[in-house]
């Protein structure tokens, strides 16, 4: 096993690793910018080292830097967490070739799934179901035309290079695509430097489900399940579940045992998540995350499991050790992302916390790096607090996340809270029958 994990993260993921590290008994280094030299990442880790100035291109993301900074601690493995340069192949070569182990899936499939077109490609040919679309890449405003015509409006334009929604353009007739084919493309090109797009059906009324496995280096593959994200604005996530309302035992049998299959066959290694649209009582896969996710949390509530400690064991070359039948799905999860924003505008509200108040009692669980006189930098993500509740029913996960959105108190800042505690409070909501749009048309009605 390893001595020392070098962490190349921030907030409350670089904590969560911290975690796995101190249970398992391995030393934590902790990078930072100048801006997070009072983090609770930096205070928490055996050890840390400034990486650079505030902005994340000179520090989070600044590869050369992270490397030294292993070197010099003598940390043997690094841990991307999520964001930043977690789904970055090159980054993943790099560790490797430094001779550190890198925790996470092989270069080889992080580069093919960051290419969504490859991912669908390999995907297709692993005999998973996809959404219709086009085959490849569109060479053509021409080529776009013929294929909207063919799977039928409204289509999607989809960045190959796509993520955090970004590089989405919707065309609902064909008056609309042109624009949708432009606005995509310029979007993708200016967020990843590279303007391939492809085309996918737009569905009407999907929930987004995804499914959580683990492969070790000896073969083995296992699903832990899946988690429902529905609740999403602009193509982000804000509510999770696990399980989702609408699945079945039978449903995430049949999907577990096709997933863990492919990928199997592919040779997968670590972590993974695979998202799927779910309409009609059909799955089609959109993308692969090949890292740990946000939402992982819910999850590791309802098959008692540390994720992050199993991708240290896969990483440090050990066997699961458990089979598929071993894991079990107990109760419901529930996780509501809680960002330092306005609830009802969404403008990011950084600034000095001068409260901060975590909510506690049997099933809660709060994964945040706030403390009380922290000051909520403005260069990077929103995200300050994971609340997480666990319950034996949907119905009590409801009632344990209203309590505990009650209890929590992060003040001097504006949050997000009061939007959980009225998506929670919503009757719709508390049904469960809900699709990707639903949150859209929530926030908009709270803003009249
Ligand atoms: P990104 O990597 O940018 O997050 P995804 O492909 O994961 O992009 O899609 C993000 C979200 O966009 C999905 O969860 C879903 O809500 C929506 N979406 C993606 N593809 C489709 C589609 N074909 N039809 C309808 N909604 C879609």
């Amino acid at each position: 096993m390893f001595g020392k994990v070098l962490i190349a993260n921030r907030g409350e993921i670089a904590l969560r690793v911290h975690r796995a590290c101190q249970e398992m008994g391995i030393r934590t280094v902790a990078v930072h910018s100048t801006a997070d030299a009072t983090a609770m990442h930096v205070r928490l880790a055996d050890e840390s080292v400034c990486i650079g100035p505030p902005n994340a291109r000179e520090s989070y993301l600044n590869t050369a830097a992270i490397l030294s900074a292993a070197t010099i601690t003598g940390a043997d493995a690094v841990h991307p967490g999520y964001g930043f340069l977690s789904e970055n192949a090159r980054f993943a070569e790099m560790v490797e070739a430094h001779g550190l182990k890198f925790i996470g899936p092989s270069p080889d499939h992080i580069r093919m799934m960051g290419d969504k077109i490859a991912a669908k490609d390999a995907m297709r040919r692993l005999d998973v179901p996809l959404v219709p679309g086009s085959p490849g890449a569109l060479d053509s405003y021409e080529e776009a035309r013929a294929i909207a015509d063919e799977i039928k409006y409204p289509v999607l334009i989809k960045a190959a290079a796509g993520g955090g929604g970004r590089g989405m353009k919707v065309a609902r007739s064909a008056d609309e695509l042109e624009e949708a084919w432009r606005v995509a493309r310029a979007e993708a090109k200016a967020a990843f430097g590279d303007d391939s797009v492809y085309m996918e059906k737009y569905l009407d009324r999907p929930r987004h489900i995804e499914l959580q496995v683990l492969a070790d280096t000896h073969g083995n593959v296992v699903h832990f399940g899946e988690r429902d994200c529905s609740l999403q604005r602009r193509h982000q996530k804000l509510v999770e579940e696990a399980g989702s309302p609408v699945l079945t035992a039978a449903d995430r049998e049949a999907l577990g045992s096709r997933v863990t299959t492919a990928l199997a066959q592919l040779g997968y290694r670590n972590a993974g998540t695979l998202e799927f649209l779910w309409q009609d009582g059909q799955f089609a896969f959109i993308e692969m995350n090949t890292r740990l996710q946000v939402e992982h949390p819910v999850t590791e509530m309802v098959c008692g499991i540390d994720l992050v400690k199993e991708q240290i064991r896969i990483a440090a070359g050990e066997p699961l050790g458990y089979a598929q039948n071993d894991i079990q799905f107990r109760g419901h999860a529930i996780e509501c992302r809680i960002t330092a924003e306005d609830p009802e505008t969404f403008t990011p509200s950084p600034g000095r916390v001068n409260t901060y108040h975590a909510p506690g009692g049997l099933g809660v669980r709060v994964d945040s790096a706030l403390y009380s006189g922290y000051t909520v930098p403005p260069h990077y993500d929103s995200l300050v607090a994971k609340l997480v509740v666990h319950a034996p029913t949907r119905t009590a996960a409801i009632s344990r996340m209203r309590r505990a959105l009650a209890e929590m108190v992060v003040a001097g800042i504006r949050t997000t809270l009061p939007l959980h505690q009225a998506v929670m409070e919503d009757p719709e909501f508390q049904s469960g029958d809900y699709t990707i749009h639903w949150l859209e048309r929530f926030v908009a009605e709270r803003q009249k």
